[in-house]
């Protein structure tokens, strides 16, 4: 461990899911560094990434993982969700085939992942609203109908990103601790 891990209280492990080309590697990048990739190849995908969170007196270290591409070839496997506490599950508002996947993407969580976890429903890139094809409603009642906390992101304009992710980790916060 090196001298940041020995000064965190907790670390909580979550993952990010959803079709390829969703954003889910540039949301992770804009709340891990803060940066944004208008053409981010599925190749240079990282494993995961890290960001100490303060809530309330507890230092958090969110280890969130990515899926490198591996959606692409449907070879997400049971280690990517073993031992996470969270997953955003990400559509894109553009694009009606990646919210119509989201029950693929339940079904999967509920066969790997663990029965408690902590899941944000997130319909992203909200700043293309002209080509919009998934209205906000219909995210927010799927959430609901699955016992799901729902948010609209911007990678690109960084809107509610860091409210998706603090969300997640605060909710795993009051579950585990
Ligand atoms: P992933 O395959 O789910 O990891 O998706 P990426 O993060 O690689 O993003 C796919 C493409 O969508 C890239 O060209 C990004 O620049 C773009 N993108 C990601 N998030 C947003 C967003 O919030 N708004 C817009 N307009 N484009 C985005
Ligand atoms: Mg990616």
């Amino acid at each position: 461990a090196d001298l940041f891990d020995e000064e965190c209280d907790y670390l909580f492990k979550a993952v990010l899911i959803g079709d390829s080309g969703v954003g889910k590697s540039n949301l992770l990048s804009r709340f891990a560094r803060g940066e944004f990739y208008l053409d981010s190849k599925p190749t240079i995908g990282v494993e995961f990434a890290c960001r100490n969170v303060k809530v309330r007196d507890k230092l958090i270290k969110a280890q969130i993982w990515d899926t490198a591409g591996q959606e692409r070839f449907r070879a997400i496997t049971s280690s990517y969700y073993r031992g996470a506490l969270g997953a955003l599950m990400v559509y894109d508002i553009t694009r009606r085939a990646t919210f119509e996947s989201m029950k693929k993407w339940l079904r999967e969580l509920r066969d790997f992942g663990n029965p408690d976890m902590v899941v944000v429903l997130v319909g992203n890139k909200s700043d293309l609203i002209r080509s919009r094809e998934v209205a906000r409603e219909e995210g927010k009642n799927l959430a609901e109908a699955e016992s799901l906390c729902f948010m609209e992101t911007s990678a690109l304009e960084n809107l509610n990103v860091e409210a998706a992710f603090l969300e997640m980790i605060t909710r795993i916060h009051q579950i585990t601790t």
